[in-house]
């Protein structure tokens, strides 16, 4: 059976209006606003368990899962079915953070840009960073006290104007027992950027203020999908391996695009995998988007991608945070999941190859923290 994950917005609002971000970027168009029930993923989980191995279930997509009053139950029914349950919040709300931790969710990770309120605020738009750090603190407490095994960690977006803040994040982060990962922040919804790539703004137009957040990228848009664009012919992974639903259970073209009045593929429960499949691989924006790769840079599809936000950011800001060293570790990395692929695979499984590079990241974190400057 081929492996899906699924990303399941368990509802439609967020608490932020980030600028990368349709929930900040788009203004005249709003996605439905509810709440899922738990019946309801216990149902799109048995189904999906049915067709699919489900390799890990998302509770979130374009909304804040932690405005859901029922989310612990949620993680619970998703952790129960022997899956594992993965959240992503800003963290500028806290509700119940101890049922959360008792839920077990695999991971939790917490979305950041900064580490004052003046660095954080201007991406985060709507963000409180002193109120996050203060969830961030009752988390790991509650994380304790529940003796939960959750992997929490803060994910880092990287822009041209935060790289100082970003040793600061971590060290914050370390003294929590939390883990790191900083991410080349991206321009979203894929709408967006292919408005950007063709000038056709069927859905959502660039606005000045869009082209600002363009300017700030430590990975700039432009080169990006030039380099994107010559890996093309590359498959998409979003479209091959994933699945991205709204509370309601409806399928969405992908979880990179956000108009849902536009490119909802129909109820879940209602259609097969194959179905689903059959719209994609027929759909025009699908087209649209593979011509201009960005599918590829909406994966961080081409490793090329990292070379290029690394030149462009100040050599200072390069050397603070030892770019080149992680550089490296991920040329490591990428060699040695050749070397899986030509050489072990059909030999060792998919969960032993996952073990193998959680303990490469562990690794990687140990060098890392022995390497890294203090802030
Ligand atoms: S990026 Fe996350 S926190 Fe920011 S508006 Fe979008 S969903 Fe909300
Ligand atoms: S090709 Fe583009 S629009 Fe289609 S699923 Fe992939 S990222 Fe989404």
């Amino acid at each position: 059976m081929k492996r899906f994950a699924f990303d399941i917005d368990v509802t439609g609002s967020c608490n932020l209006r980030c600028p990368s971000c349709p929930q900040g970027n788009v203004r005249d168009y709003r996605l439905d606003q509810g709440f899922m029930e738990p019946e309801l993923l216990a149902r799109i989980i048995r189904k999906a368990g049915s067709e699919c191995r489900i390799a890990g279930i998302g509770l979130f997509n374009w909304a804040e899962p932690m405005l859901h009053p029922g989310l612990p139950e949620l993680v619970r029914i998703v952790q129960n079915a022997g899956v594992s349950c993965y959240l992503s919040s800003n963290l500028n709300i806290m509700r119940n953070a101890d049922a959360v931790m008792a839920a077990d969710p695999f991971s939790f990770r917490i979305s950041a840009s900064g580490f004052t309120q003046e660095v954080y605020g201007r991406t985060h738009r709507g963000g409180d960073i002193e109120r996050v750090k203060k969830h961030m603190v009752e988390l790991a407490e509650a994380k304790k006290r529940n003796k939960a095994s959750t992997r929490i960690y803060v994910y880092y977006h990287r822009y041209k104007h935060n790289l100082k803040e970003e040793p600061l994040m971590r060290e914050f982060a370390a003294g929590l027992g939390f883990g790191f990962q900083p991410v080349w922040a991206l321009m979203f919804p894929v709408e967006k950027v292919l408005c950007y790539a063709d000038g056709d703004n069927n859905e959502f137009p660039l606005t000045g203020e869009d082209r600002q957040l363009i300017d700030s990228l430590a990975l700039p848009l432009k080169k990006a999908l030039e380099t994107s664009r010559r890996r093309r012919e590359r498959t998409c992974s979003l479209r091959d391996s994933q699945i991205s639903m709204d509370f309601r259970g409806n399928v969405q073209l992908c979880c990179g695009i956000y108009h849902a009045g536009k490119f909802t593929l129909g109820n879940y429960l209602d259609m097969s995998l194959d179905e689903i499949r059959k719209l994609r691989e027929g759909h025009s924006l699908c087209g649209r988007c593979m011509r201009h790769g960005a599918h590829v840079y909406v994966t961080y599809g081409a490793h090329e991608l990292e070379e290029i936000a690394a030149a462009n950011i100040d050599p200072e800001d390069a050397e603070l945070l030892d770019l080149s060293y992680e550089l490296a570790q991920k040329r490591l990395r990428r060699r040695l999941e050749e070397v899986y692929r030509r050489v072990f695979a059909g030999i060792i499984t998919t969960e032993q190859k996952a073990a193998l590079g959680s303990v490469f990241d562990r690794l990687q974190r140990i060098v890392g923290r022995l390497k890294r400057p203090r802030p």
